[in-house]
């Protein structure tokens, strides 16, 4: 039973850079409802750069 207000999802996603965007390709393809969340915290936030660029 959904409440008023409330939204159903066919899956929930934890972690919106790679890996989770990719494992959201294939349901996102099948039309399914993702729901992605993300607390902007990637691991590779202490180097903005790399690589020498
Ligand atoms: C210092 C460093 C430098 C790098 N440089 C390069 C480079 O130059 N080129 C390259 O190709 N790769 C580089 N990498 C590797 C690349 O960053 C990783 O392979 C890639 O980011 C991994 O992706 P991921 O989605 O698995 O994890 P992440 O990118 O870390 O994403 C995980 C996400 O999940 C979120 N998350 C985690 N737990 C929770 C939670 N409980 N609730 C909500 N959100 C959550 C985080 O905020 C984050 O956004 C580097 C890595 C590091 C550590």
């Amino acid at each position: 039973m959904i409440m008023p207000g409330e939204k159903k999802f066919d899956m929930i996603i934890v972690g919106g850079s790679y890996s989770g965007l990719a494992a959201a390709t294939a349901p996102g393809r099948a039309l399914k409802k993702v729901l992605i969340i993300d607390d902007g915290k990637p691991c590779n936030r202490q180097t903005p750069c790399s690589a020498g660029k």
